[in-house]
């Protein structure tokens, strides 16, 4: 009997890397499922609706979360985010691996609805190398920049509610720990059904 899925999630502050990681690691292992998240944040150049993220307007997100459609949902920087809930249920229900890349605020609320579910915080080395690499993306202005930043502090201390830290500072050690938490997570006694072996 094939085992039910994992539930992967990667989260940490923003510009942390956690993108780069997820991206890495699609790159290593063709086994994980990604849930692409809503948002009502509009694309960046080159983002790709239904492939980066489903962009949403504010009244298409509201109908989805009055329709209870997502796992987990949050504001984070002045713009909303959102979990797809039956993308998630679906495929763990199928066997597959899924790996969710969200906010702390949403990881926190999906430990409380799927506490079986594997949390992994990525850390940033220090303050001053997270400041530069979200200045370095290029992507945000001054103001998101500042505010994220100045997020930063508070939500590093939720780092004790995961099950795992990686500090991204070296990015191939970092996503060879990350990818080495899924091996072995896969590998746990409790998913295993010995006797079909
Ligand atoms: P997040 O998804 O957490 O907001 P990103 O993945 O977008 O962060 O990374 C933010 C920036 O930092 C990007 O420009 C990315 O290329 C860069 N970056 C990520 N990890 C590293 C690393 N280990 N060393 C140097 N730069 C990195
Ligand atoms: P960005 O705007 O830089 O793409 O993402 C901003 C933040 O929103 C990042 O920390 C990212 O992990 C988070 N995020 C992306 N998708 C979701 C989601 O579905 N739910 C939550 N709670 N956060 C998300």
């Amino acid at each position: 009997m094939r085992r039910r899925g994992i539930l992967f999630v990667i989260s940490g502050p923003s510009g942390v890397g956690k993108g780069t990681i997820r991206e890495a690691l699609l790159k290593r292992m063709d086994d994980l499922k990604v849930s692409i998240s809503a948002t009502t944040r509009p694309p960046r150049p080159g983002e790709v609706d239904g492939k980066d993220y489903f962009f949403l307007n504010q009244e298409q997100f509201k109908k989805m979360i009055e329709e209870d459609n997502f796992l987990e949902w949050a504001k984070v920087y002045q713009n909303l985010y959102g979990t797809p809930r039956d993308f998630v249920l679906e495929n763990l229900e199928k066997g597959q691996d899924v790996l969710l890349e969200i906010d702390i605020q949403g990881a926190m609320q999906v430990k409380n609805k799927m506490p079986e579910g594997v949390f992994i915080f990525i850390y940033p080395p220090d303050i001053a190398t997270l400041s530069k690499r979200l200045c370095g993306r290029g992507k945000d202005s001054i103001e998101s920049i500042k505010h994220r930043l100045a997020a930063c502090e508070e939500e590093l201390k939720h780092a004790k509610y995961y099950d795992y830290v990686v500090v991204n500072d070296d990015l191939d050690v970092a996503v060879k720990k990350t990818e080495a938490i899924i091996i072995a997570e896969r590998c746990r006694i409790k998913y295993i059904d010995l006797e079909v072996m």
